[in-house]
């Protein structure tokens, strides 16, 4: 980080979360680097804020807080000026952990007696009101969250979540000091921390909200939240939006799009893409599964179509056509399986010249990443909410591609050619 501080140090409890978390301090002037894991050196580029993705949401709590304790030091030893530590909008945690925890251990490695905790982001409809987080218009606990294979939310009360999690005193500041502006929150502050709170929640229902808290947070040396909150401390640090913090290198080079999700709105968009008449090929699990070479059949098959556009290379499939592959394999084995062969495809579609890509799929992002090595990548603008085109160096292509990593259920049904037509502009 050749000499100058970084402002916002951020560690991010996944992946795809980080880059949700990149994506809204660079929308408010922040140039953002992200990095796969926590750096082994400095990052060689000048940036305001760095998100360290670690994959440590569901993992034992005492491995969530070594993982962020050592995101910490790299972040500490980079002068970060005040730390981030953003988990899932929806509170995602257990009363083992891991929110309590972690958080715990980055305030006492900071000798920090107070920090705040908002999974708050009015703009994906999650909401905060009295300490209890509703997720559209229904509490967490009635939105499906109840049912979450891993992290199931049955109690929306996040006071109550959050103090089970953690020897901290937790408290409130609710919606009616919230809409008083900063002064009234650092009052109410002032006042939680005499009465022996460690961390408050706080109330927001819309980013005037946020936009209200952000001054108040200045001098906390942690902020724990989701990616919401982010939208309001760039000008803590005199930073406003500008298209500058956006700006990556210029594209060039072949184009193509990886898709293993099957989540809804990826399906939509991959009928979209073959319905405007471009080449697509569809992957066939039990072919993978029986040891076939579909990784050489779909760069034999994309070789002559790149010259004239966007290619498509999926394991997209409906619900019920996905169950019958995992009964069939293991959902597990079905999962490592379709990531891998698909990670190997978007090597070899780099190798061939590909330096725009999609991929579609928060595993498949992870599989593919690694695949391709890379290390960090520099964030530029939004596609659509929560994904952005990003720039990186990778193994495969060491003069860097862009590429853009759409979660599940991002993005609108044009998304796999309107990102292309994005990134020429
Ligand atoms: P999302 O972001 O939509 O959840 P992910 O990539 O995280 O997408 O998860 C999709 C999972 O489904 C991956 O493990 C992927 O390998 C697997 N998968 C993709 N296509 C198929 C298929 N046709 N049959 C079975 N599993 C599949």
């Amino acid at each position: 980080m050749s000499g100058a501080a970084l402002k916002l140090g951020c560690i991010a409890d996944d992946f795809t979360g980080a880059t949700d978390l990149a994506n809204n301090l660079v929308r408010a002037g922040m140039r953002v680097v992200q990095t796969i894991g926590v750096p082994s050196g400095p990052l060689g580029t000048e940036v305001d804020a760095v998100v360290v993705a670690l994959k440590s949401r569901t993992i034992p709590a005492d491995q969530a807080v070594a993982q962020s304790l050592d995101a910490l030091r790299w972040l500490k030893s980079q002068d970060a000026q005040q730390i981030y530590f953003k988990y899932c909008s929806t509170f995602d945690s257990t009363p083992a952990g891991n929110i309590g925890p972690v958080t715990e251990a980055l305030m006492d490695a900071l000798g920090s007696d107070f920090s705040i905790a908002t999974p708050a982001f009015p703009d994906n409809k999650r909401t905060v009101f009295k300490g209890y987080l509703f997720a559209g218009d229904v509490l967490l606990s009635e939105s499906g969250m109840q049912n979450h294979p891993l992290t199931p939310m049955t109690d929306p009360n996040l006071v109550r979540v959050l103090q089970s999690q953690t020897r901290r005193k937790v408290g409130l500041i609710d919606h009616s000091v919230v809409a008083q502006g900063a002064t009234a929150i650092q009052s109410r502050i002032a006042a939680l921390k005499a009465d022996g709170v460690g961390i408050a929640i706080v109330d927001a229902v819309s980013n005037d909200d946020l936009l209200r808290m952000g001054p108040a947070l200045a001098d906390l040396p942690l902020v724990t939240a989701g990616s919401g909150v982010a939208i309001a401390l760039p000008a803590n640090f005199g930073l406003q939006p500008s298209n500058q913090a956006a700006a990556l290198p210029a594209a060039y080079g072949l184009q193509a799009v990886v898709s293993g999700s099957c989540s809804v709105a990826t399906n939509a968009q991959v009928a979209h893409f073959i319905a405007s008449g471009r080449p697509a090929l569809a992957l066939q699990p039990l072919r993978m599964a029986a040891g076939d070479d579909v990784v050489r059949e779909a760069l034999d098959w994309a070789r002559p179509h790149l010259a004239s556009g966007p290619v498509l290379v999926y394991s997209t499939a409906e619900p019920d056509d996905v169950r019958a592959i995992q009964a069939q394999l293991g959902v597990e084995q079905a999962g490592a399986m379709v990531e891998q062969t698909l990670a190997a495809i978007a090597r070899g579609l780099v190798e061939l010249g590909v330096r725009q890509l999609i991929v579609a799929g928060g595993e498949t992002s992870g599989a593919c990443v690694q695949a391709l090595g890379i290390a960090q990548m520099r964030i530029g603008g939004q596609i659509d909410p929560g994904v952005p085109w990003c720039h990186a160096a990778s193994a495969a292509a060491p003069e860097g591609l862009h590429i853009a990593l759409k979660s599940g259920n991002f993005g609108s049904t044009d998304f796999f050619t309107k990102a292309f037509t994005c990134l020429q502009g």
